[in-house]
């Protein structure tokens, strides 16, 4: 294969091959503008290092090759004692990476090279000071020396000489410093610095290769998802040199504000200096519109290339360049980085300027961006005093006292308190504290824990993970190193970057929520500057483009009538899924208890006769919140444990109750009851539509509450649209006996007709969708449950037990509950929509659960072809964003 690509060969569509910079380098060539002469080593030449631990040996070759052309459009050779050629070798992979050797500059200079570099460009210092950069960055990044070895030194000699900036040492320092940085090389790499110019190059070059595979670049990579097996490319460039007196320096610049978006003159120039001295920050930089100033010509210059290369990537670039005696070169560009707010801002500003299109303005933001934007955040000029940093968990910034259970919870927010909920680790019977919580933190658990997931789902801040806790509950205090605190004392968690604060934080709000929640007028009203004001616009824009062009609907799961009148408010089409297990906690509870271990028929009758009006009362606020709009309401699906007393807590109380003489024959008749119904596995037990078919009347109750529900609604001029979701279905005949039940009971209230379907969310169902669609009027992928069941995990247990250990080792690159694994589960939705369409062409599909609101997986669903997704209200906006990039 072909290793090495001029700079006059590649283009910007190849970063696969040449890495981003190489790409860009090659594209600023092909249009002409002032890029030093150079070549990249591909990402295949890297590849095959580290298959085979060794250079290629055509790479050498080419590598000859093209520095031979190099040497003779300039007439010079690398490292010669007359007019030497200097290199700098780059590092450059497809995504920029933090971790891997980055740059080494001024290859080719030696002992003898050093004096011919002095003379050519007549300047000594000059010289000198290259050379002990060389030697520095060399010893560094090539041999492993400590780079702060070379900075002591430095630092000891400008003590020395009593000067504070390195540009007040002289040509004599200089050199003897580049004699102190050998020695150090000698003694800690055990070898000389080597002399030879080629040998420089071959050894950096490999450098580079080997730095792909240092612990820190695994590490990025595995945190940014970036696959391992990329490899960099090396960039050879021309040196050309800020560092050669007044009429030299160095720069960045950014063709807008990476900030605001507003485009203008945004960058920073160092007047002779080289590279890494302007964000080293070793001397003051000053604005880049200075410039103007010192040398007007390169500064009319470096604008027209802005103007070029924005017009030309249309999007923010940010360039490094350097000016040699007056001449301008550009050594780096790319489309810039930016801020979530920067994202919106710049998209429709070059809608505005009819540099792209909104369909292109939506696919330049992502739904993570907008998340960040819904979050009220800390201010950030305020002190804080940081109490320890974990697992950001669900974004969002949250102060309030600590409170370690539910009572405390509601007790302190119905006195108007905000409250932090305080736990080890979190489990359902958390929910009411979780609820009403402003932050959620543990000190177990990581992203996938319950709090982690529970909270991400109500958009409620939290961290997780945070070991340097001791929660003590019975205590009632926690513990942080020398501090503990109590019940009442006030925290702030920061859910974006997992940090803990002590005492109170300045939150400021989010003007785009304000305007998500309520409406473009109130977002506006609520933006307390221009600059918001335009975020505000330019996200209301992107949004509506979005909503015009998806193919996906989005709609919410909402149980309660208010999460339904939020998930409305933003934009939701309907409720993809209302669970109807959290309508049976608290005072309730009692009576599905009855219900599910009555002895008799009388007993369970009562039971469901006391539960059908409150059930009825519940589907009412919700169509009518919904009114209008597809409702799919899933009928129970406890796991049953959940809603039972514990086996161990009762049979306690039994067995003292006993010893002490006094029977209760209730409570033994219970103990009983739950030993029978106990289960090994409950989510792979009773639960859904075998709980159901088991328990007499359950099923029935739930469908005549609905459709008492929607008669009511009926008669109020409502137009009521409930979807009756049968749970956990895994053979056709199950979907087929509640159907015949439900048909019947519909008929009988006088609402027949509403559409019964299932949940896909077992792999038999998947696999016999063209059966089970026989009976269905709609599918509902539960990918929750499905990645359980086809990884054969419990997503309670393995969390913790391995999931660290699989992201480590690969086997996983993200935990399959946060986005869908498409290969497998997916594989089976596919299955199941391929199968539902063959029985049924028009077959309604959408997909419920986590994956729903999580953008990568909204993208899978695209292309699967389903008619929706539904996931929590808080991430409706996520979803009509990402549905709409998906179809464009
Ligand atoms: P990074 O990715 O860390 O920015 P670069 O490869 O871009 O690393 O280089 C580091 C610094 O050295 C940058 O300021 C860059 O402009 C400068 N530099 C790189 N190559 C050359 C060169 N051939 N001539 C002059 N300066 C260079
Ligand atoms: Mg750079
Ligand atoms: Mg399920």
């Amino acid at each position: 294969p072909k290793y090495v690509y001029r700079f006059s060969e590649g283009d910007k569509d190849q970063k696969d091959l040449l890495g981003g910079k190489g790409a860009n380098l090659a594209e600023m060539t092909r249009l002409g503008l002032p890029v030093p002469p150079g070549f990249t080593i591909t990402t295949e030449a890297c590849r095959a290092y580290m298959a085979t631990g060794q250079v290629p040996a055509d790479l050498r070759v080419e590598v000859t090759l093209a520095l031979r052309e190099i040497e003779d459009t300039f007439g010079r050779r690398l490292g010669d004692f007359y007019e030497p050629l200097l290199v700098s070798v780059r590092s450059g992979a497809k995504f920029s990476m933090p971790g891997m050797m980055e740059t080494v500059l001024n290859v080719g200079l030696n002992d003898a090279s050093v004096q011919g570099l002095a003379q050519f460009s007549g300047d000594e210092r000059f010289a000198w000071d290259s050379y002990r950069r060389l030697i520095q960055m060399f010893g560094k990044t090539v041999l492993d020396v400590d780079g702060d070895l070379f900075a002591a030194a430095l630092d000891d000699l400008k003590a020395e000489r009593g000067v504070r900036d390195d540009v007040e040492l002289g040509a004599e320092d200089l050199r003897g410093l580049v004699e102190t940085f050998k020695q150090i090389v000698r003694a800690e790499a055990g070898r000389d610095f080597p002399q030879h110019p080629r040998e420089q190059l071959d050894l950096a070059i490999e450098a580079v290769f080997g730095s792909w595979n240092t612990e820190r670049a695994a590490l990025y990579r595995r945190r940014e998802r970036i696959p391992n097996d990329l490899g960099t490319a090396v960039n050879i460039v021309t040196m050309v040199f800020g560092n050669l007196g007044e009429t030299s320096g160095t720069g960045v610049c950014f063709t807008r504000d990476p900030s605001t978006g507003h485009s203008g003159v945004y960058g920073d120039y160092l007047t002779n200096a080289q590279g890494e001295d302007v964000v080293a920050g070793i001397r003051n930089t000053v604005p880049l519109a200075d410039l103007e100033q010192i040398d007007p010509d390169s500064y009319a210059e470096l604008r027209q290339a802005m103007r070029r290369l924005e017009t030309h990537y249309r999007d923010l670039c940010d360039i490094e360049f350097t000016i040699e005696r007056g001449k301008l070169w550009l050594l780096q560009t790319r489309v810039g980085k930016r801020t979530a707010a920067a994202a919106f801002r710049v998209a429709t500003q070059l809608v505005d300027e009819h540099l792209i299109t909104m369909d292109e303005a939506i696919s330049r933001v992502t739904g993570e961006q907008l998340t960040k934007l819904l979050f009220p955040q800390f201010d950030a000029a305020a002190d804080k005093t940081l109490l320890t940093r974990a697992m950001a968990a669900s974004p969002g910034a949250a102060v309030g006292e600590i409170v370690f259970d539910n009572a405390q919870a509601i007790e302190r927010t119905d006195a108007g308190a905000d409250v932090v909920l305080v736990r080890r680790e979190t489990s359902p019977d958390d929910l009411a504290g979780m609820m009403v919580a402003a932050g959620i933190l543990t000190s177990r658990g990581g992203k996938t824990s319950h709090a982690a997931v529970v909270a991400r789902g109500m958009g409620t801040c939290a961290v997780v993970g945070a070991e340097a806790l001791d929660v003590d509950v019975a205590k009632q205090e926690v513990r942080v190193g020398e501090r503990t605190l109590v019940a009442g004392d006030v925290i702030a968690l920061d859910g974006t970057n997992g940090e803990v604060y002590l005492g109170d934080v300045p939150v400021v709000d989010s003007p785009v929520m304000t305007y998500i929640a309520d409406g473009l007028d109130a977002g506006l009203a609520a933006c307390p500057d221009e600059a918001t004001a335009e975020l505000v616009q330019a996200v209301h824009r992107i949004l509506t483009h979005a909503d015009g062009v998806r193919r996906l609907g989005v709609r919410a799961n909402a149980d309660t009538a208010d999460d339904a009148r939020r998930a409305r408010s933003r934009g939701a089409e309907g409720i993809g899924l209302c669970r109807t297990e959290h309508m049976f906690l608290g005072e309730r509870r009692e009576l599905i208890e009855r219900v599910v271990l009555a002895e008799g028929d009388t007993e369970r009758d009562a039971a469901l006769d006391a539960l059908l009006p409150l059930q009825r009362g519940d589907f009412i606020d919700i169509l009518e919140q919904m009114d209008g709009l597809p409702t799919t309401i899933r009928l129970i699906d406890p796991p049953l444990h959940e809603f039972l007393p514990d086996l161990t807590d009762l049979a306690v109380r039994v067995a003292l109750a006993r010893e002490r003489g006094e029977v209760d024959e209730r409570e033994v008749a219970l103990l009983a009851a739950v030993r029978r119904m106990h289960e090994a596995n409950p989510m792979l037990g009773l639960r859904g539509v075998r709980l159901g078919l088991k328990v007499p009347g359950l099923f029935a109750l739930q469908i005549r509450a609905i459709a008492e529900a929607t008669l009511e609604r009926r008669r109020a001029g409502g137009d009521p649209r409930p979807e009756i979701m049968v749970p956990l279905v895994g053979s056709v005949r199950e979907l087929q006996i509640v159907r015949e039940e439900a048909t019947g009971i519909l008929a009988e209230v006088g609402a027949g007709g509403l559409p019964v379907g299932c949940m896909i969310e077992l792999p038999r169902a998947a696999l016999t969708a063209h059966r089970i669609a026989e009976e269905a009027d709609f599918f509902s992928f539960g990918t929750n449950d499905l990645t359980q069941t086809t990884w054969g995990f419990s997503r309670d247990d393995v969390e913790g037990a391995f999931f660290t250990d699989y992201l480590a080792n690969g086997v996983l690159t993200i935990s399959p509950f946060e986005t869908i694994d498409a290969d497998g589960v997916g594989a089976l939705v596919r299955a199941g929509v391929a199968g539902g369409r063959a029985t049924k062409p028009t077959l309604h599909m959408g997909v419920c659960g986590e994956h729903g609101g999580d953008p990568e997986s909204i993208h899978f669903f695209h292309v699967a072809g389903l008619d929706y997704v539904s996931c929590s209200p808080f991430r409706v906006p996520v979803a009509r964003l990402e549905a709409g990039r998906a179809a464009v």
